[in-house]
């Protein structure tokens, strides 16, 4: 059993509008972009992360922006629902806030004990704000007062048509069950400390899930540095898993692989962070190019939506 994965490190999904999705997640939610950059893979889109001030792993959400992209179709082999930590007691000034604001899909819902306010983003995007207590983890302040501010992940939940061989895989990861509720698995990381709960929702006769706008593209786990990313990738292909080199993402190493229940996984280090580029103070504002798409700046400055 591994033992260095240290819980989510960011969240990556779609959306068609960047400006919409930019507005939603620093606006109404309130989380610090972070980074501004571009899809290393597709550089003629964004890649915009958001998360706390500095954007601490397990605080990240991240999406690329693929204008005009159709809506998904949600369904099983999928990330459901993202759920960020808000403090204990603020669910119905939330839920007032985002209302003022004239957001959508807003549902107050209970589980495993939580009260939670289900969330639709911009693109459909499955969201949640859950009430923790004592989360010690410093948000980020720029827009929402630290009363009420989010202060990261609470927790991924995906939905599977059988949940036995993921299960495994998070076992495996370090991860351990801690209670069922209504055909939901809860797994958490023993001492973790925010954004170390993963749900697996058993959806058996649910039709696979079609991404687009609003889909979670894949779901990132971390570790400390290279050493111990090389150590999970050893250990993972050992077990038979498909798991690609490492890829150097500017701001963390990444590697990938398809999980059995059909959601792709990423285990990403916390080393070097998004501040390796610019200072704390100016994070997420100017558009920032890996080294191979440098030449490209001229014309992507011109071709990419202005962002607030
Ligand atoms: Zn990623």
């Amino acid at each position: 059993m591994l033992d260095q994965i240290r819980g989510l490190h960011h969240v990556t999904a779609l959306t068609a509008d960047a400006v919409r999705n930019n507005a939603f997640f620093t606006k109404a939610l309130g989380l610090r972009r972070v980074k501004k950059t571009v899809n290393f893979d597709a550089p003629d889109v964004y890649h915009l992360y958001y998360g706390d001030e500095t954007g601490t792993p397990g605080t990240v959400m991240t999406y690329f922006p693929f204008p005009g992209i159709r809506a998904g179709r949600p369904g099983a082999g999928e990330v459901g629902t993202t759920a960020f930590a808000i403090p204990a007691g603020t669910r119905d000034a939330w839920a007032a806030r985002l209302a003022g604001l004239g957001i959508s899909g807003l549902a107050r819902e209970e589980s495993f004990g939580e009260k939670r306010l289900h969330v639709q983003g911009p693109d459909g995007d499955s969201l949640a704000l859950v009430e923790v207590d004592a989360d010690a983890r410093a948000p980020w302040t720029g827009v929402v007062g630290a009363d009420l501010a989010i202060r990261g992940f609470h927790s991924v939940a995906m939905r599977l048509r059988d949940t036995g061989a993921t299960a495994e895989l998070l076992t495996f990861m370090g991860y351990e069950k801690l209670a069922e509720e209504r055909g939901v698995a809860r797994f958490a990381l023993p001492g973790g400390a925010g954004a170390h709960i993963v749900d697996l929702e058993a959806v058996p006769d649910a039709n696979r899930a079609v991404e687009g706008g609003g889909s979670v593209h894949h779901v990132a786990f971390a570790v400390e540095n290279r050493a111990r990313q090389l150590e999970v990738r050893k250990a993972l292909t050992e077990t038979g898993h498909h798991v690609t080199p490492v890829i150097d993402r500017d701001y963390f190493w990444a590697i990938y692989f398809r999980t059995p229940g059909g959601v792709l996984f990423e285990i990403a280090t916390n080393e070097p962070g998004f501040t390796r580029d610019e200072p704390v103070t100016h994070l997420g504002e100017a558009l920032k190019l890996p080294r191979q798409h440098e030449h490209l700046r001229p014309a992507l400055e011109q071709q990419l939506a202005p962002l607030a």
